[in-house]
């Protein structure tokens, strides 16, 4: 078995899934009392959140290069970033290992496309969402159209994501305003949803939307645990 190397922390609510998510398909794998052989190098949440308020993306990226080389030398054989914002600085940290890192939104796209969807709607941080690294691999790479939230609904999206989830915070109420959005983005033509942070899983599930969702914690780590059981067939999920 391979050993998985997670940068996490951005935040631990959603380590926490992905330590999960790694175990559960492994043993679901495996039987007995298999397990995920991975390690978590943690990041302190609050210096990363106050350089991207700031935009000190070369910043964060020594500080998430730095994680990732150490976790080539502890006998990482893949990396992962649980967080979709901190691919935008992916390219940096690529080219400081010599392992591969498991880009999120290539896993995700890829699961759009065996589903045959050509639009999807984007549900993520305001950095996700506005800055073009997302976009430009889904729609040059993939060919998929990515359509995003209002300004007023970004925002709302985006400060539920860091005032509530990143604290572990799940309410009914946060709950509605997303489904709200949903619905708008499903009325602009979206045939499935990206729950394209890694801590929305918490709030919205497959069964309260009526289109495909596409969970890229789920699909992150579960492409994952395949390349680390090198498995040839996808694990079910
Ligand atoms: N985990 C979130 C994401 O997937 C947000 C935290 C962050 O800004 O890194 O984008």
């Amino acid at each position: 078995m391979k050993t998985i190397g997670l940068i996490g922390g951005m935040s631990w609510e959603s380590s926490l899934l992905y330590y999960k998510q790694f175990n559960q398909l492994t043993n679901r794998e495996l039987g007995g009392l298999h397990s995920s052989s991975c390690i978590l190098y943690s990041l302190n949440f609050e210096e990363i959140v106050q350089l991207q308020k700031q935009g000190k993306w070369d910043e964060s990226a020594a500080i998430l290069a730095n994680a990732a080389v150490q976790l080539e030398r502890s006998g990482a054989d893949v990396i992962l970033i649980a967080t979709n914002t901190m691919h935008i600085i992916a390219p940096q940290v690529q080219e400081a290992i010599s392992i591969p890192l498991i880009h999120i939104v290539d896993v995700t796209a890829e699961a759009i496309q065996a589903a045959q969807l050509k639009k999807v709607g984007l549900l993520a941080t305001k950095f996700t969402m506005e800055q073009p690294f997302y976009r430009e691999i889904m729609e040059e790479k993939y060919g998929i159209e990515v359509i995003v939230p209002s300004a007023e609904d970004r925002q709302v999206i985006h400060d539920i994501i860091f005032d509530e989830l990143c604290k572990g915070r799940i309410l009914e109420s946060s709950k509605q305003k997303y489904l709200t959005v949903v619905e708008k983005l499903i009325a602009s033509g979206a045939e499935g949803v990206i729950l394209g942070c890694t801590e929305i899983p918490l709030l919205i599930k497959a069964t309260d939307i009526d289109v495909p969702i596409f969970d890229s914690t789920m699909l992150h780590a579960s492409y994952a645990v395949k390349l680390a059981l090198e498995s040839k067939q996808p694990v079910s999920i």
